[in-house]
């Protein structure tokens, strides 16, 4: 992380700090300043591990004080707090957000937008305006209720807004494009905490640069969404496939073979975990296809061809029930459970441009190596995302920040160690290896990782590209030159 020194700043504050042990400048500034109705929740208060769980614990930033924000007054005000005390702050919503370097950020603030979370619908006007953190199963219910839908990512309590400012991959996009190619403007505090419109037409070079690397310029208030008319009857198809790991390359083939062809409401994810039943991971596929399953059956044709399988099931769901039915979860209505923490779970992810099938075939092996070898492991994933992409790549390459349009595929491996002593080294570096295995491989010009799956250990151009720094950077240093906004994927405010 690049936090900028505020030792002269900080000189007072640290002198009333040091008068009283118990005095904490920052509480003080809270208390004096927001609104009445608002809370500060501390250690050790009725709230505060609900406020402060994260989907990961690994490398978690700690927090001395949760600001619990319902307005933009008390946004301004613990922004000033905590600059005026020199306590480095992390904005967070649902949490879902992964990164390395939040380890360094320790006895801060958090100033928690959760109940920031409101939804108007025009469904008219097919716009739709959310609050900083409006979950995607909120979004879903809303308008599906309404006849109308708009791209969400695969997890229903991630936050929109979040994985907006990073790209926002999912179902969908084929037909819409990413997330963030539907975002029509947002209401922003600025880290100097005026409040600004942004869109192409106000502050349009703001608007380029949330739109991938979005966390680094202020608080998103509200942000006003593109909608569309819902797939007739609002149903989609859905196909669950689970493979043994053998069937590992007549499935990557498959899809190396449909890639050019893949209809544009079709998205393909797929989940490679341990499987005790089995003894052995295994491959569980899903096919959700926006449209009827007359459709649907034939668009997942290449998958009911791959060859035998340990299981399947094809289901019509109506969309603000799909979250609830994949990967064979009938369903289940706990995975719609929010604010439940995952543990300590470190998050790699590669993008692809093209399939090179003994590459995903040489993954999966060091993935089966990985929790053959070390049980320790087992609770690790690794997941694919595969959706049609014909209207992502529709927009020209400089439209937005996110620079990775071009990829067919984004990877993601959720490394989960059950014991203290385990560590990339310990266990072969395999975390690190099966990513570069696809990367590798991959079509790119070095790895390419959505900033949304990323670690925290790639270099920037890995995020952002070697030619969208320099631009960004130039804007990092407008509108946050002291680096307030750098708790999570900062930019630098100069790039060579
Ligand atoms: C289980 C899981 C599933 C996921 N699935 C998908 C998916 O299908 N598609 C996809 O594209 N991504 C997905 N992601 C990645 C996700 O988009 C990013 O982790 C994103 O940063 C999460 O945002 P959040 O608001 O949910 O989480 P938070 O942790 O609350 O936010 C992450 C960071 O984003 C910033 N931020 C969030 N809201 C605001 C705001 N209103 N104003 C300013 N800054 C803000 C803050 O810096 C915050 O710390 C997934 C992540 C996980 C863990």
């Amino acid at each position: 992380m690049h936090y900028v020194s505020f030792a002269l700043l900080a000189l007072p504050f640290a002198i009333g700090l040091s008068i009283g042990k118990r005095f904490d400048k920052l509480i003080d500034c809270l208390e004096r300043s927001l609104s009445p109705h608002e809370s500060i929740v501390l250690p050790g208060d009725l709230g505060f591990s609900n406020d402060t769980v994260r989907f990961s614990t690994l490398n978690a930033p700690t927090f001395r004080a949760v600001s619990r924000v319902s307005n933009e007054h008390d946004i301004r005000v613990s922004i000033n707090c905590a600059r005026l005390t020199a306590t480095h702050f992390l904005v967070t919503g649902t949490g879902h957000g992964t990164y390395s370097g939040f380890g360094e950020l320790q006895n801060g603030l958090e100033i928690y937008i959760g109940n920031l979370d409101g939804i108007k619908v025009d469904p008219k006007a097919n716009v739709m305006t959310i609050g900083s953190a409006t979950l995607f199963k909120d979004v879903i219910s809303s308008l599906y209720n309404v006849g109308k839908n708009v791209p969400t990512g695969s997890s229903p309590c991630v936050g929109m807004v979040g994985a907006t400012l990073g790209a926002g991959i999912g179902r969908l996009q084929g037909l819409y494009g990413l997330i963030l190619d539907s975002l029509l403007s947002v209401r922003i505090m600025l880290p100097n905490t005026t409040v600004v419109e942004v869109s192409h037409h106000s502050n349009p070079e703001l608007f380029w640069g949330i739109r991938g690397a979005g966390f680094n310029f202020g608080v998103i208030l509200s942000a006003t969404y593109r909608i569309y008319d819902e797939v007739p009857n609002g149903l989609h198809f859905s196909a669950d496939y689970e493979f043994p790991i053998s069937s590992a390359k007549p499935f990557y083939q498959a899809l190396k073979d449909e890639a050019a062809n893949m209809p544009a409401p079709l998205c393909i994810t797929t989940s490679l975990t341990w499987n005790s039943s089995h003894n052995a991971p295994t491959l569980k596929v899903n096919a959700a296809y926006a449209g009827p399953e007359s459709e649907g059956r034939v668009a997942v044709q290449f998958l009911d061809n791959i060859g035998p399988t340990l299981r399947r099931n094809y289901t019509t769901v109506p969309w603000d029930q799909l979250l609830s039915y994949t990967l064979f979860s009938g369903g289940d209505e706990s995975v719609l459970e929010c604010r439940v923490s995952s543990g300590k779970r470190e998050v790699l992810s590669a993008a692809f441009n093209e399939v090179d099938v003994d590459a995903h075939v040489s993954m999966t092996e060091q993935f089966n190596d990985m929790v053959t070898r070390y049980p320790q492991m087992r609770a690790s994933d690794n997941g694919l995302y595969f959706c049609a992409t014909q209207v992502v790549r529709r927009y020209p390459k400089k439209s937005t920040a996110y620079p990775w349009r071009q990829a067919i595929g984004h990877y993601t491996w959720g490394i989960v160690y059950d014991d203290d002593s385990s560590t990339d080294a310990t266990i072969d570096n395999l975390p690190k290896r099966m990513r570069a295995t696809i990367s590798r491989t991959a079509g790119t010009d070095g790895l390419n990782t959505y900033v949304g799956f990323s670690n925290g250990d790639e270099p920037l151009r890995a995020l952002f590209s070697q030619e969208n720094l320099s631009r960004l950077a130039a804007l990092k240093k407008v509108y946050d030159p002291r680096g307030l906004f750098n708790a999570y994927h900062p930019l630098p405010t100069f790039y060579p």
